[in-house]
């Protein structure tokens, strides 16, 4: 018996607009996709964000006992300046004004995007395929989209035809948007374009003779549409209907409406049951921007070397902030808020240390069973974790008020509270209670000025692959280095 079949769990379904019984499509099974990121900067918090929601859902189903096939992507080519399917790919720009090879751009934000989320505790997903590794996939799509008619080659390149899919499908049934808004409120094709209409997308473009990431295809060289590749490796992976697809709220326009639009037509059905969306962060009320100054980088946290914030927080700290506010929430960042969270963090990691330490007695003055019931049903409510964390500070109440003898607790009541508050903060949110060091502080320091000192001379060097490498590993391990003017210190978080 597993725990899911106690559960009813309601996820908000962005097609239906509202709280939806989830039934998975294969009981005990489900197939979650979430689109990744396009790797071509350094990860941002917003990113962050939303996949640290998808993490969390993953391991609430994994909690519940259901077998997950979690499927997250890497943009490694076709995505576009904007999303107009116009300007440079986004990996091409960066490796021409680089002066380096595209892969090398991808290989290079692929593992700062891998660091970035181990030093936030995310759970690896179950498959994480690329754009580049799935061009006759998308090729073959393209090639039915064609044959039934919804899409057409103008000088090499293949479009979707928008408005003939309009005509017996529904455009615009995720994001609420009708046709003739969009036809009213775009702006019309400038020449340049090779489009029949500006609603229309591409699913494969010829390339420009200076265009360097290209493949062989019927129509020309060139590249797939940015939309088809999560079609390609949706259907390859999760099959032509599958439960769950996420991603960040900026997506579901125009990205997932035009790959149900692709979906429904080379597969003739709607490919996915429950549309997920992550809502954005924004930065002391305002939204964050590189360009204001408005921002924060997520290895900021751990050397706490930002305008915005006061001192270094810990991943684990970051994390419990984040899922704080819903999901579907804004959320917003403050330097007070995180010093808040913290506050919060280190209250209810010091309960979890006493709870072996705690004294035994005849009966229990807290209603183990209630409270049980309480964490999962806010759980089952759409992922509600600020109320499933304010459950587990009532727990917190609870140990202390033991801790003080001036409550009681039973050894079989105390071995339930515990197991359900480690399955809660470790398991579902995925926190981390990370003990002081058991090493001697001299001998640890020793070994981090060791470090230090090399990371110096790769520096020198000009090795800064090795420099920030030796950064990042640390950091992994909860060892934050903060360059200052009198050279690198280090603290432990
Ligand atoms: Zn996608």
């Amino acid at each position: 018996m597993q725990l899911y079949q106690n559960q009813e769990l309601k996820i908000y379904n962005s097609l239906t607009g509202k709280k939806d019984i989830f039934n998975p499509i294969n009981e005990g099974h489900i197939g979650m996709y979430v689109c990744g990121p396009t790797v071509y900067s350094n990860v941002h918090l917003g990113n962050v964000r939303t996949f640290m929601s998808f993490d969390m859902i993953f391991r609430y189903f994994k909690h519940l006992g259901y077998k997950v096939r979690y499927v997250r992507n890497i943009t490694d080519a076709g995505h576009l300046e904007n999303d107009a399917d116009e300007g440079e790919d986004r990996i091409a720009k960066k490796a021409r004004l680089e002066q380096i090879e595209p892969m090398e751009v991808v290989q290079m934000y692929t593992v700062d995007f891998h660091n970035t989320l181990n030093a936030f505790n995310f759970l690896p997903p179950s498959i994480e395929p690329t754009a580049t590794g799935h061009i006759i996939e998308q090729i073959e799509i393209i090639k039915t989209i064609l044959d039934k008619g919804f899409a057409y080659e103008i000088n090499g390149s293949v479009y979707f035809d928008v408005l003939k899919y309009n005509e017996t499908h529904n455009y615009g049934k995720l994001s609420g948007r009708n046709i003739e808004d969009l036809i009213h409120n775009t702006r019309a094709l400038d020449g340049q374009s090779d489009k029949k209409n500006p609603q229309d997308f591409a699913l494969w473009k010829k390339a420009e003779p200076q265009h360097i990431m290209r493949w062989p295809s019927p129509w020309s060289d060139g590249f797939p549409g940015w939309h088809l590749e999560c079609t390609a490796m949706s259907t390859k992976y999760l099959g032509e209907q599958f439960d769950i697809h996420g991603g960040g709220m900026d997506l579901k326009f125009p990205h997932h409406e035009c790959e149900i639009a692709q979906a429904e037509v080379s597969n003739g059905k709607s490919p996915v049951n429950v549309w997920m969306h992550a809502n954005m962060l924004t930065l002391n009320g305002q939204k964050m921007a590189k360009s204001t100054g408005n921002y924060i980088l997520p290895n900021d946290f751990f050397t706490g070397d930002s305008k915005h914030l006061s001192k270094p927080f810990s991943a684990s700290v970051v994390r419990f902030f984040m899922l704080q506010a819903h999901y579907r929430s804004i959320l917003d960042f403050s330097n007070d808020a995180l010093l808040a969270s913290e506050k919060g963090s280190n209250k209810l990691m010091e309960a979890i240390n006493y709870l072996e330490k705690l004294p035994v007695g005849n009966t229990t003055d807290f209603d183990i069973e209630d409270w049980k019931n309480n964490c999962y049903n806010a759980m089952n409510d759409d992922f509600n974790t600020p109320i499933l964390i304010a459950e587990l500070f009532s727990a917190v109440k609870f140990i202390n008020q033991v801790k003080d003898n001036k409550a009681s607790v039973t050894k079989e009541d105390l071995e339930d509270l515990s197991a359900t508050v480690h399955a809660f903060v470790f398991d579902v949110l995925g926190l981390q209670n990370i003990e002081p060091c058991n090493e001697s502080p001299d001998k640890l320091s020793d070994t981090v000025e060791v470090l230090i000192k090399l990371r110096a001379e790769a520096r020198a060097n000009k090795d800064f692959a090795l420099s920030d490498k030796i950064r990042d590993e640390l950091l992994a391990v909860g060892i934050q280095l903060k360059d200052g003017k009198d050279g690198t210190s280090f603290s432990t978080n």
